[in-house]
């Protein structure tokens, strides 16, 4: 039986994850963050035993409760090879983790981060996004070079993964809390341009349209 929570952990708007097998009675923690201790508290309850803590990214709000939950839980950091932190397991592209009788799948997803990762739960159809996709937006991008890097990563994500997959992200940036694959594809304007050229005209527009929208 799943075990699913989504926690806001403080910080930005910031979303961690609780994300474990009820019958095996594991869990990971997803990007812990400012609220560490809260995250291993709701496995405690739960009689969950934490297997790993794992980061989408190495940005400095999603890694900076590693340590306090590593002392909590005693579980293995599993984040992509480049965090700027200790990692225990490497999240290289393709790579699976068992958590329980949960298969997660990690996409290397380069742009917002240079060391972003997708989180796919592919029986549940869970996808944990972290700051690549937001509802209704992407993850920033400081130059037009990262911008490209965030679209290709895009383009794999949507073909790799079911439309109706649901979608979780890092921060709570948008109008819901979660999404779908599906609805991101048919409402988010950065993934209905039709091409890179357009993409990058989008980031450029990005501050005027949502002014024009009224969005936080
Ligand atoms: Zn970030």
């Amino acid at each position: 039986m799943l075990v699913f929570e989504q926690i806001r952990a403080g910080g930005d708007r910031n979303f961690g994850y609780l994300l474990g097998d009820r019958d095996a009675g594991v869990a990971a923690l997803i990007d812990p963050s400012y609220s560490p201790d809260a995250f291993a508290e709701r496995a405690r309850e739960q009689g969950l035993r934490v297997t790993h803590i794992i980061n989408t990214h190495g940005h400095e709000d999603h890694i900076n409760g590693n340590a306090r939950a590593v002392e909590l839980t005693h579980a293995p950091v599993a984040a992509h090879p480049d965090v700027p932190v200790s990692v225990d397991v490497p999240l290289a592209d393709g790579v699976e983790l068992a958590v329980g009788s949960l298969r997660l799948q990690f996409l290397h997803v380069p742009g917002h981060a240079p060391d972003h990762v997708t989180v796919y739960e592919p029986r549940h159809q869970i996808l944990l996004t972290g700051d690549l996709i937001f509802v209704g937006k992407v993850g920033g991008t400081k130059t037009d070079e990262d911008a490209r890097i965030e679209w290709g990563s895009l383009q794999r994500v949507v073909a790799a993964i079911p439309p109706a997959a649901t979608v979780w992200p890092g921060h709570d940036y948008g109008a819901r809390p979660s999404s779908t694959l599906a609805l991101e594809l048919a409402t988010n304007p950065f993934l209905l341009c039709a091409d890179l050229t357009a993409f990058l005209g989008m980031k450029r527009e990005w501050p005027a349209y949502k002014k024009r929208l009224g969005l936080r």
